[in-house]
């Protein structure tokens, strides 16, 4: 691998993938309208290792650095990145939207921007520096953190 720690720009159609890799704090660059052109100059030019299940890409000549995903779904699939890049993961630090940083942020301060329910249940909230997105321990939680917890396990194993 040749960036440390690894740097990921996922291809078109892994953005189920990407939203998991970013869950887990994995720094993770994805649009679902890039070009195979772009998609090469992009993971160049950032230091990003291109990830695809397109092999005809990986053999461009000009990609400095790309792997192949094993795996039908995304779990599959993020069990097979951490496996082999065993990158460190920092599990709720990164926005699954944009891949921005999450900073926590006072529950008054984004007051505005909840719903009444969310606003009633929940205390402790972040928000995207980038985006400005903000996130709460909400309905999909668990399963999130099932996630989480797998990644850390695989990754502690693969180490
Ligand atoms: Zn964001």
């Amino acid at each position: 691998m040749p960036f440390a720690p690894p740097r990921f720009l996922l291809d078109v159609h892994l953005g189920a993938l990407a939203r998991r890799l970013r869950l887990v704090g994995v720094d993770t660059a994805y649009s679902n309208d890039l070009d195979d052109d772009t998609l090469v100059a992009m993971a160049n030019e950032q230091r990003r290792a291109l990830l695809t299940q397109d092999r005809r890409l990986l053999h461009r000549r000009a990609l400095e650095a790309g792997a192949f995903v094993h795996g039908q779904d995304p779990d599959e699939q993020l069990r097979d990145v951490l496996d082999r890049f065993a990158p460190p993961l920092a599990p709720w630090s990164r926005c699954t939207a944009c891949n921005g940083r999450l900073a926590p942020v006072a529950k008054e301060a984004v007051d505005h921007l909840l719903e009444p329910g969310t606003r009633a249940t929940y205390d402790v909230f972040a928000r995207c520096r980038a985006c400005g997105r903000v996130y709460w321990p909400g309905a999909h939680h668990t399963r999130l953190a099932e996630i989480v917890r797998t990644a850390q396990t695989v990754v502690a194993a693969a180490e």
